[in-house]
């Protein structure tokens, strides 16, 4: 399942990246641009905007009614399913995929000195080549997740 996020849904859409969903997420996209790419590339729209929810050509779209990111989050409960999917799907930055970063010594000179030396799993984004790792806001959003989704 592919998205398209409205520009009032940036932390929505940087938790579904997380979740491993591929995400367009574009501040510079007008109404009628998200439609158009949303439907050349059959992604279903997440917006809080009824105008964009009210268009016909927004066929498939997912109204969001909260502001809260938790709220919003437990709204899409059904579709998102278990808290059990792997956080770090996708980079949160620019929607690449991530993939496991097996050489160690290729990360070193991206992370700080500490994270290298305290972690043992690192991911790098395909695209952007920022490097992740399971550090304690990766804990604290998978906590999070898995309240909202219990
Ligand atoms: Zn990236």
């Amino acid at each position: 399942m592919k998205f398209i996020v409205d520009v009032m849904l940036g932390r929505l859409a940087t938790w579904l990246r997380l979740l491993g969903y591929d995400v367009l997420y574009d501040r510079s996209m007008d109404d009628r641009q998200l439609i158009r790419r949303a439907q050349e590339e059959e992604r279903t729209i997440i917006t809080r905007d009824t105008g964009i929810a009210r268009r016909k050509a927004a066929r498939h779209c997912i109204f969001v009614t909260s502001d809260r990111i938790t709220d919003q989050l437990a709204e899409m409960k059904q579709l998102l399913g278990s808290s059990e999917r792997p956080l770090r799907g996708r980079c949160t930055q620019c929607n690449g995929e991530l993939v496991c970063a097996d050489n160690a010594e290729d990360i070193r000179e991206c992370v700080p000195e500490y994270v290298y030396h305290t972690y043992a799993r690192f991911l790098r984004c395909r695209k952007c080549a920022k490097v992740y790792w399971e550090g304690s806001h990766y804990r604290h959003m998978k906590e999070t997740l898995q309240q909202v989704l219990r």
